[in-house]
């Protein structure tokens, strides 16, 4: 019972009418019928004699009074009090009719003593024998099933997360956070963690009205609306997050003396204890945010919900607890582990100072999951910066081949192995003619290293173009090749042998605008440099580029941009490199290549002569590949051996070839378009309501957005970008800054991310933008 409608008159049908009713079908005429509070229709019946009974009547079509006398009757069987039907003459127990013309069915229960155990003091045995009687409640129907037990409904605490769409209507800011981190955490911890917990059918709401108390015994369960299969924790979870509001703080002793009490009956399983806090805050959650909606349909009633006040009070009063502080609250926690600041302590002492830590407050994560990462205290962040994980971390699949190969052999490719052959084969199918050559690799660095060599080897030439802003690597001649390195701090400089083109960047670059010919002017430019450096007496071996810029800040190549600058380098004599490191594999969703984007827009193909890639081929595995075409892959193989101890080692290919399958058979890349187009139109949504944020861009699930001062001076508000990521942090969601002036958030999830948690980022984003002003 958990609201209570404002008015008992009128909302139900003619007395007369039911006691007619009752007359006919059980042949007993009431003296009296009153009705009881709560969200269903039900009515204290007195008869001649003294004797009572609850008629209850339904006309929802979700009820399904069949399923409930199923279980009142196996809870019956067992000894637990419930309350038993009393059948009509005729036999029946759910009693067909129609009332005021609308169907319904009639039932009559025998009444039960006791009163519930919501407002009475509750005793710690008293909350132990509570625990009790849900364990027994499982016990009974261990083994119970029936057909109409397969639903869900609005209370069902493993959908709570279908309430995510109400949290706009909660107007305290402080409440609506609170109850977007419940949610987000119901998202990475509850609903995968309720897959592996045990279940069955459930009562569905064991809360402290439906649980009948006298004294310090349990005399009745009442209310078998909610009845649905599901995970049995879902239950306690429900119970205990009414313990909780038994008190003017969370009442977290008395919850754990329920706990208790059902453990000394049915101890749970890790899984079960792993989730058992998140999910009753799930329960607080779900219950304030269907408040808040039946606030919003009627807002003349102040009692729509019973437990509105105690409800929010124990979110507000457990929001700052972790889910390792929630689970030792309950009894069932693990010893703290080693704080934030000893790790950062050992660290120091350990690594190079310049390994850097992200975030204000540094993370010490322990485990990944989907797009979700956790640390040590079991807090979920969203993981919108790492486009490695590609697939989602420790992807089941991904993680089983690695076993599988690793328990079997891991070699070299100086032996012959299928995996390298099988791996090598399924990248070249993925890329256009005439690339069609694979080498293997550990790393994108690794990867642009053996690039540079070959358009070195295939044109004779030393020198190569880079575009300005952009890095390619941590290896000395990478370094070397990323003015974001040689340009930064503690850099020294442009090498020689290298040539910056501007960054092809329409929103603070040289030629401004969406005309269609901003990219063929960049291209002009890129064709000045090298008509410089050939004047300078220098050759070009390659050309290096992004098919969009990441470190230069998020910066999607302009149209036609790609295939004029190849033309550019081809005319003078270089070789066209793609670095795919971050972009490849699916993630612009429009295409599986970054380079492909422009025809995929429509205008002529583009095809490199070197592709490299990296960072998503492993799924977080160290891989890195350069795939080309065969002559210049001969005019390499000069009689210098290219050999790689790990790159393309049986473990590797394996692991490639299951990022591949994954991709394919989950149907990433139209995610990330799909879900990439919804994030990119809310980026563009909060670019109209909030004047800070300066341009939105990106394709597919590699977006960004750039924050100015000032649209029109466009000076960067790098400060406020790293307030923003630092509060977005503080929300459990991980987003980074980059671009040459530190002002652009970008965001390249694991491709797995849905719509919910697209919603959720825009939410939070929005609040966070609103506070920087
Ligand atoms: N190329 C690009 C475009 C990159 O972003 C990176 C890494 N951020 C690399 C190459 C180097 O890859 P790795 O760190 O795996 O060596």
């Amino acid at each position: 019972m958990r609201s209570d409608p404002p008015s008992v008159e009128g909302s139900i049908p003619d007395r007369s009418t039911i006691e007619s009713l009752v007359r006919a079908r059980w042949g007993r005429s009431p003296v009296e019928l009153v009705r009881l509070p709560g969200e269903n229709l039900n009515l204290l019946a007195r008869f001649d004699g003294g004797e009572q009974a609850i008629v209850k009547i339904s006309t929802d079509r979700d009820a399904r009074p069949e399923l409930e006398q199923a279980v009142v009757d196996v809870l019956d069987a067992a000894g637990l009090p419930v309350p038993t039907t009393m059948a009509a003459e005729d036999g029946g127990t759910v009693v067909p009719s129609t009332l005021e013309g609308v169907p319904a069915t009639v039932r009559m229960q025998r009444l039960l003593p006791g009163a519930g155990w919501r407002d009475r003091p509750t005793s710690p045995a008293l909350a132990r024998r509570i625990g009790g009687v849900v364990a027994e409640v499982h016990a009974a129907l261990r083994g119970f099933d029936h057909p109409l037990a397969d639903r869900s409904h609005a209370w069902d605490v493993a959908t709570a997360d279908d309430h995510r769409r109400s949290i706009g209507l909660v107007r305290d800011p402080a409440r609506r956070r609170a109850v977007e981190s419940i949610l987000q955490e119901h998202v990475a911890i509850v609903r995968p963690g309720l897959a592996s917990c045990p279940g069955g059918c459930l009562h569905g709401d064991l809360n402290d009205e439906n649980i009948l108390v006298d004294g310090e015994t349990v005399v009745g369960i009442v209310d078998f609306g909610d009845v649905l299969r599901g995970s049995l924790v879902q239950d306690l979870g429900i119970t205990l997050a009414y313990a909780i509001q038994h008190g003017t703080t969370p009442n977290l002793e008395l919850a754990a003396q329920v706990l208790a009490g059902y453990e000394a009956s049915r101890r749970l399983e890790p899984s079960e204890r792993e989730i058992l806090f998140p999910l009753v805050r799930s329960r607080l959650a779900s219950s304030a945010l269907v408040g808040a909606t039946r606030r919003v349909e009627d807002d003349a009633h102040s009692t729509w919900f019973s437990h509105e006040e105690t409800t929010w009070r124990a979110i507000e009063g457990l929001a700052s607890m972790s889910p390792a502080d929630g689970a030792r609250a309950l009894g069932i926690g693990d010893d703290r582990g080693p704080s934030v600041d000893a790790l950062v302590s050992r660290r120091r002492a350990v690594a190079g100072s310049n390994l850097s830590i992200s975030y204000e407050s540094p993370l010490h994560i322990v485990r990944g999951r989907g797009p979700y990462l956790h640390d040590s205290d079991g807090r979920p962040f969203l993981d919108l910066v790492n486009n490695v994980c590609h697939v989602g971390h420790c992807h089941p699949r991904v993680v089983e081949a690695a076993g599988r190969q690793a328990a079997r052999l891991n070699t070299n490719t100086r032996y012959l192995h299928e995996s390298f052959l099988d791996y090598a084969d399924r990248l070249a199918a993925l890329l256009p003619d005439p690339i069609d050559t694979v080498f293997l690799v550990n790393s994108g660095s690794e990867a642009n290293e053996l690039a540079l060599r070959l358009a070195r080897a295939a044109t004779g030439a030393r020198d190569v173009l880079v575009i300005d802003g952009a890095y390619h690597g941590n290896t000395g001649r990478c370094v070397d090749m990323s003015p974001y390195k040689f340009d930064g701090l503690g850099g020294s400089g442009r090498p020689d042998w290298v040539h910056v083109v501007p960054s092809p960047d329409r929103y603070r670059g040289l030629v401004r605008g969406d005309g269609d010919d901003v990219g063929a002017a960049y291209a002009l430019e890129l064709a000045t440099v090298v008509g410089e450096a050939c004047a300078a007496g220098r050759s070009i071996a390659g050309f290096f580029a992004e098919p969009i810029l990441s470190c230069g800040g998020q910066v999607p190549l302009p149209r036609g941009y790609l295939g004029a600058a190849f033309d550019h380098v081809r005319r003078a004599g270089g070789v066209c490199i793609a670095d795919e490191v971050q972009v490849g594999f699916g993630r612009v969703g429009d295409a599986f290549w970054g380079f492909e984007l422009d025809a995929a827009d429509g205008l002529d193909p583009v095809v490199p002569d070197i592709v490299v890639m990296g960072k998503p081929i492993g799924n977080g595995h160290p891989m890195g590949a350069v795939a080309t075409t065969r002559a210049i892959a001969d005019a390499f193989a000069n009689g210098m051996e290219f050999f790689s101890t790990f790159g393309g080692n049986p473990v590797s290919c394996e692991i490639g070839m299951a990022v591949l399958d994954v991709i394919e058979d989950e149907g990433l890349q139209e995610r990330a378009r799909s879900t990439g187009t919804r994030l990119l139109e809310g980026l563009h949504r909060l670019e109209e309501r909030h004047e800070i944020v300066g341009d939105v861009r990106g394709r597919g699930l590699f977006l960004g957005f750039e924050l100015v001062r000032d649209r029109t001076t466009l000076e960067p508000a790098d400060a406020e970008a790293t307030a923003l990521v630092n509060a977005m942090r503080e929300r459990g969601v991980l987003l980074s800054t980059d671009g040459p002036l530190h002002n652009v958030i970008k965001i390249k999830p694991p491709l797995v991310v849905d719509e919910g948690d697209v919603d959720m980022t825009l939410r939070l984003l929005d609040d966070v933008l609103a506070g920087l002003g």
